[in-house]
C-alpha cells in the first residue's frame, strides 16, 4: 500500500574511488511500503548503493533524500539511523549467550541510548513491542532459550526482530536467504512480504528462485547504474539483463 510517496529519492548519484565510479548516475525511487529486490552482478555497486543509504558513503554527487524532508547528504550515519532506517548484514550478528527475547530487549535499549539491567525496568510498552515482534517473526517459542541454539534462518529472523523493535521505515536487507533451508527461506519469503507495507524493505540477493517469490518490482543495478527495472518476468526478458548477468 502506497502512501504519502517515496520514502527514498536518488538522484544522479555518483560515488568515485579514486577515479573509478563504483555508483554511476544512479537514479533510484523506493515508495513507502514497498519491497524492492536489488539484483545484478558481483561489483554491480549494491554494497556501495546500500552504505549510500545508511550514510556510510557520501556520494561525489547527486542527491538523496528520506521522505520529502531529510536530506541524507546532511546527515551522519546515527542521525540517519534515529529516522528509521535500519540494516541488516549478511552475517546475523546475535548475542549467543543472550536469550531471544534479551536480544530484542538489548536492542530497544541500545536504540535509546540505555542499558537497562535485563530483567528489570522494563516498560509494559517494550514487553509488548517485544511479544509483538517475536510473533512477527515466529520466534514466540523460543523467547527463553539462548540465540546460541538457533538455526541459521532462526539466528536471521531473530535480527530482523531487533531491527523491527526500533520501528523502522526503511529497512535494508543483505542477502537474507544465503545459507538458508529451503523451508527457511520459504519462510523468510512470508516474513519479508508481511513486512512490506507497514515498512518499506529493500532486499539485495543473488538467489533469483527466492527473489522471483518476494519481488514486485526489482531494480537490475550493472556498473554503477539502474541497467532495468520491472517485474521479474520484465527484467529477465531484457535482453540487456541477460547478457549481463542472467546469461552468464
Ligand atoms: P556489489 O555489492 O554489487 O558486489 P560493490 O558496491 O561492493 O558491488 O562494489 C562496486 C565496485 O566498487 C566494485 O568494483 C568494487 O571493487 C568497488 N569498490 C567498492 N568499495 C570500494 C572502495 N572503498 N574503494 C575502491 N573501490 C571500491
Amino acid at each position: 500500500d502506497v502512501r504519502h510517496g517515496p520514502i527514498l529519492y536518488m538522484e544522479d548519484v555518483t560515488v568515485s574511488f579514486d577515479g573509478f565510479k563504483a555508483i554511476n548516475n544512479l537514479n533510484l525511487t523506493i515508495d513507502d511500503g514497498e519491497l524492492r529486490c536489488i539484483i545484478g552482478p558481483n561489483g554491480a555497486g549494491k554494497t556501495t548503493m546500500m552504505d549510500i543509504i545508511t550514510g556510510k558513503t557520501r556520494p561525489t554527487e547527486g542527491s538523496v533524500w528520506f521522505g520529502s524532508r531529510h536530506n541524507l547528504l546532511q546527515m551522519n550515519e546515527p542521525e540517519i539511523a534515529s529516522l528509521g532506517v535500519g540494516r541488516k548484514f549478511q552475517k546475523p550478528t546475535v548475542f549467543e549467550a543472550l536469550s531471544v527475547f534479551d536480544n530484542l530487549e538489548l536492542a530497544m535499549a541500545a536504540n535509546k541510548g540505555i542499558f537497562p539491567t535485563l530483567t528489570a525496568r522494563m516498560t509494559g510498552e517494550i514487553q509488548d513491542r517485544i511479544d509483538e515482534v517475536l510473533s512477527i517473526i515466529g520466534l514466540t517459542a523460543l523467547r527463553f532459550q539462548p540465540a546460541g541454539i538457533l538455526s541459521h534462518g532462526q539466528k536471521q529472523w531473530l535480527e530482523i526482530g531487533m531491527l523491527l523493535m526500533q520501528r523502522p521505515r526503511l529497512l535494508l536487507v543483505d542477502e537474507p536467504v544465503a545459507g538458508m533451508t529451503e523451508q527457511e527461506m520459504e519462510r523468510t519469503a512470508e516474513l519479508l512480504v508481511s513486512l512490506a507495507g507497514k515498512q518499506s524493505v529493500v532486499v539485495v540477493e543473488h538467489d533469483m528462485g527466492f527473489v522471483r517469490s518476494i519481488a514486485r518490482k526489482v531494480t537490475v543495478l550493472h556498473q554503477g547504474s539502474v541497467l532495468a527495472e520491472g517485474s521479474m518476468d520484465q527484467v529477465s526478458s531484457d535482453p540487456k539483463v541477460v547478457e549481463v548477468y542472467l546469461g552468464a
